[in-house]
């Protein structure tokens, strides 16, 4: 069987979501969405509570790293989804744009179009503000992603850690996104009525998926790409058992930062020694492929035994990110080294204790910016071959110091006189936990991904970067990468905002 489509999309994720609602406003644009995954129909996918007891069900992809010399030899699980929506129906809703000069980096390797004021645009589309603080930034916005900005909902914790951050110099901000980053507020949240908002239930409404020149195929995975000279011709897939080759002017990428450098490699697009490797035939020698992985760790955590009794969360649990100059804990402008994060729900490492629900509340800390890089690459040619994921993590020395400054921070936070009400013992990583030594041997056994692998498809105008700063993969005129794999570096925060603001602000750039 044999489709063609104007503009393919690889991928009903985040990115992809998008970019099938936006493309598709064309009515002459003939697009065609390939997804894996199937629609959701899991209720509890929808409640913001949930989304810890997500990971592990048939629509994770549920990839593992190998173990990590610098966390204590532990193999990560790395959730994403496999279902329209991709990993925005698993992820933990909240909604961080970035500092504007995180993405200073992004201006100097792709041009000034992927600066903060070049993404602002895609920013402000795609977002709609509600909830009582809605509107005391200056903007609500009428885009299709709702992003809830709480306050009486807010744990009474988390407003104990939220003053303790403030009575330590730490400035209160309105809200994340407001400009500034360093400082405290709850949690923007991509909730509506206190359900969970997938990028894809923004995005690919019932009206917008019933346009007649838009195609959703679920449950059809790609496998590669067939290619000619410096072109993409198709894409073969396979969908309940049969092979499907799908063809199109153009392709794009947007299967997130572990698919779509897989993908390109099982086609031959990558190191040719790698590619050897995995007994795949080298087409386009392109050594950065599947490099450059980043993502952010979170240690958990600062584990607190409460002296009264936790309310339950009335959001999605971790309802305050507080971002922070280590060395200046009141300095108010720049971007942050560290962050952290009250969780009012039990939350420890794997192999550590934590008490029971309703008794513990634990504050999650790691750094903005790491420096260490990894990789991804595929094991064999097809499909089922797991690809070997490798982050790096805490391989530098600025990184494991760093941490061990947020470490530090948490626990200055954690012991401020504000939580007295709250703190009966610290429980992890306890007080006999004191050297340099001793906390990097705890930090290495409570490292665990706050689940934004990036940029393993990096983004430059340099020869070895996989994209041009129009997204295109080097080498071919109609083969494109748009998604969380293109980022240069990290934004000092989770990234779904940005991933979205990147597609809008491509698609954008195609009408
Ligand atoms: C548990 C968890 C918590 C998170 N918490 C937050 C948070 O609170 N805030 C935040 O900003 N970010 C968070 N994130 C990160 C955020 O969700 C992702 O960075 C973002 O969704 C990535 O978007 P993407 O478009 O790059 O990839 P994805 O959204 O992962 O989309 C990729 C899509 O491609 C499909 N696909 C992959 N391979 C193939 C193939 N071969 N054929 C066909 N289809 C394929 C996948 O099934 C998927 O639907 C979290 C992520 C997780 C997993």
């Amino acid at each position: 069987m044999s489709q063609h489509f104007d503009v393919l999309i690889v991928g009903a994720g985040s990115a992809g979501s998008v970019l099938a609602s936006r493309l598709s406003e064309d009515a002459a644009c003939l697009v065609g969405v390939v997804e894996a995954g199937g629609m959701p129909t899991d209720p509890d996918i929808g409640d913001p509570l949930k989304w810890p007891a997500l990971q592990g069900r048939v629509y994770d992809w549920a990839y593992r790293t190998v173990p990590q010399q610098y966390t204590a030899r532990r193999v990560h699980e790395w959730p994403r989804g496999r279902i329209v929506g991709g990993s925005s129906c698993l992820h933990a809703m909240a909604h961080v744009r970035g500092h504007p000069r995180d993405f200073d980096a992004w201006a100097e390797a792709a041009g000034e179009g992927w600066s903060f004021d070049g993404l602002r645009d895609g920013f402000d589309r795609s977002e709609r503000l509600t909830g009582q603080r809605a509107g005391l930034n200056g903007h609500e916005g009428d885009g299709p992603l709702d992003v809830f900005l709480p306050d009486d909902e807010v744990s009474p914790v988390v407003r104990a850690y939220m003053a303790a951050g403030t009575a330590l110099g730490v400035p209160p901000l309105p809200d994340h996104n407001s400009g500034e980053l360093v400082g405290t507020s709850p949690n923007c949240l991509t909730i509506r009525g206190g359900r969970r908002v997938s990028v894809a239930d923004a995005y690919l409404t019932p009206e917008v998926l019933a346009r007649p020149n838009l195609t959703l195929l679920t449950g059809h995975e790609i496998e590669h790409l067939e290619l000619d000279g410096h072109r993409a011709v198709a894409a073969i897939c396979v969908a309940g058992g049969s092979t499907e080759r799908i063809s199109a002017g153009r392709i794009v990428f947007s299967a997130g930062a572990v698919s779509s450098p897989l993908i390109l490699m099982r086609s031959g697009i990558g190191d040719p020694q790698v590619l050897r490797e995995a007994g795949i035939a080298c087409v386009s020698d392109r050594k950065s492929v599947g490099r450059n992985l980043q993502d952010h760790l979170l240690a958990l955590g600062n584990v607190y035994r409460s002296k009264r009794p936790v309310p339950p969360s009335r959001l999605q649990h971790s309802e305050s990110l507080m971002y922070l100059d280590s060395a200046d804990f009141s300095r108010t402008s720049g971007q942050p080294d560290i962050v952290l994060a009250c969780v009012v729900a039990p939350s420890a490492a794997e192999g550590l204790e934590a008490p029971a629900y309703g008794q513990t509340y634990t504050l999650l800390c790691g750094v903005t910016h790491p420096t260490s890089r990894g990789n991804i690459r595929p094991s064999g040619p097809g499909r089922g071959d797991q690809p070997t994921i490798d982050p790096h993590y805490l391989e530098t020395e600025l990184d494991r110091l760093t941490f061990r400054k947020a470490l530090r921070a948490a626990r200055t936070v954690g012991h401020h006189p504000a939580l007295d009400d709250w703190r009966d013992v610290e429980v992890q990583p306890g007080p006999e936990v004191q050297s340099d030594g001793e906390i990097d041997a705890f930090i290495a056994r409570a490292a665990s991904t706050h689940h934004h692998p990036a940029g393993t498809c990096r983004m430059g105008m340099d020869a070895e970067a996989v994209v041009d700063p129009e997204l295109r993969v080097k080498g071919f005129h109609n083969l494109f990468v748009v998604d969380a794999s293109v980022f240069p570096s990290l934004p000092s925060g989770p990234i779904n905002a940005a991933v979205v603001a990147v597609a809008e602000t491509w698609a954008a750039r195609q009408r």
